[in-house]
């Protein structure tokens, strides 16, 4: 399949916009192009592409500069794919809940139809719903938000599903399995979600990343806004990406673990689903009650019961803060 036959007319016909400093190639000069204030520290527009922080990340994840693409927090990327894919109140996409909401919310704001192929009672994808469907893009994620596990059989999906199968691997770092992302070379529909949010300890500085094919990755940063990565978050995150210390992971998964063992001791828990994140979906015998009693003692976490009855969705905090919730807990009522 030829992902870039799928895209948008308009999109695939745009000329995107240019400036000047873009198509000068040399290091140095008088800029007096881009109508910027002629001093100050920050006043000069960033690099658009983020250049530095992307042949990092390259690196990192062991794919080539030209199958990057940053974004303002992975959520710029699933908008983005979104645009440049879908035809508004033409085209479709289909999501698997209970699974992160912003895929829809995005469907929402971009006049796509959303539909839903919930997940199996083991949190497992329904491959044959899934491919009864006929839909521009496909939103995966694993391990996913919020039940925490990983989902098999994407490669199914892969050699079969008819449009672009968008893979968010935003809490990956954490899992014992790697990316998928060496699949990019037999499937050209795939594109991967990652995000420095989570494992990477830098929500604040809201950057993830698209990996995908070199053409689709063009046509994306063709209509991204121009300077999305701002210049102190483009030397802010180079600093931390040099500086990242991998075995914070380790650290946080063992708490993870701990904190699993002490829920386990509660008796208002019924269930804990096995995460391979850094949070855990656990049933509750009375879930909202409890939430709101937690929220009274200014422990605040997610209640998911609409989406997986009875259930809270804990982040993992620091050995204080879930040692804490475990104290709190315990003296639920
Ligand atoms: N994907 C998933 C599965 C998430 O849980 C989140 C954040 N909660 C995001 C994407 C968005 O992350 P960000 O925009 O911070 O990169």
């Amino acid at each position: 399949m030829n992902p870039l036959a799928l895209i948008r007319p308009n999109i695939a016909q745009l000329t995107p916009y240019s400036s000047a400093r873009e198509e000068y190639t040399g290091t140095t000069g008088i800029f007096l192009d881009a109508n910027e204030f002629p001093e100050g520290k920050y006043n000069r527009y960033p690099d658009p592409e983020a250049k530095a922080v992307q042949s990092v990340l390259a690196a990192q994840i062991g794919c080539a500069e030209n199958q990057l693409i940053l974004g303002n927090g992975s959520d710029e990327i699933i908008d983005l794919v979104q645009r440049a894919f879908g035809i508004p109140g033409t085209d479709s996409i289909i999501v698997c809940p209970p699974t992160y909401g912003m895929y829809e919310v995005y469907a929402k704001i971009n006049n796509l139809e959303c539909i839903r192929i919930p997940l199996t009672g083991d949190f497992q994808l329904d491959i044959p719903q899934i491919l009864a469907q006929k839909a521009k893009i496909l939103y995966l994620c694993s391990p996913n938000n919020p039940t925490g596990n990983e989902l098999e059989n994407i490669e199914i999906l892969l050699q079969n599903f008819q449009g672009i199968v968008f893979l968010d691997e935003a809490y990956i770092d954490f899992s014992p399995s790697n990316s998928k992302n060496e699949l990019l070379q037999n499937y050209p529909n795939l594109i991967i979600a990652q995000t420095l949010s989570k494992a990477k300890g830098l929500a604040g500085l809201r950057m993830g990343m698209g990996i995908a094919h070199p053409e689709i990755i063009a046509v994306l940063k063709k209509i991204k806004p121009p300077y999305n990565i701002s210049q102190t978050n483009q030397e802010l995150a180079l600093q931390a990406l040099q500086n990242w210390d991998a075995t914070a992971i380790e650290t946080l998964v063992k708490e993870r673990d701990k904190l699993v063992e002490g829920l386990k001791k509660n008796p208002s828990v019924r269930r804990i689903f096995p995460s391979v994140t850094n949070f855990i979906l656990v049933e509750m015998t009375e879930a909202d009650r409890i939430y709101a009693f937690l929220t009274g003692r200014n422990l605040i976490v997610r209640n998911r019961s609409k989406d997986v009855p009875n259930t809270l969705r804990i982040t993992v905090g620091t050995p204080q803060e879930n040692e804490l919730l475990l104290k709190t807990l315990a003296e639920f009522q």
